[in-house]
């Protein structure tokens, strides 16, 4: 499992970037981030990405994936800095 860069989901299939930091265009199951196109197309930041997706109010991509005890703030620990 991977986590994402953006909003710290931690149960990703697939890492978001390859080894040699090529994008993996992986769709985040929760903030809905694509690598490769959010952030080399669109030229959004994480962090930019991060907040503009907090002022939508966190939807998630994939609502079944979602625990039941969600606490975005405490997925956002999962980001390394
Ligand atoms: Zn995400």
């Amino acid at each position: 499992m991977y986590t994402c860069n953006v909003c710290g989901f931690d149960k990703l299939e697939w890492p978001q970037y390859l080894e040699d930091a090529a994008p993996n265009f992986i769709i985040c199951e929760c903030c809905g981030f694509q690598s490769g196109y959010d952030d080399l197309d669109l030229g959004k930041t994480f962090e930019e990405y991060r907040n503009e997706w907090i002022a939508r109010g966190t939807p998630w991509t994939n609502p079944k994936k979602r625990p039941v005890n969600w606490v975005m703030k405490e997925q956002l620990l999962n980001i390394k800095a």
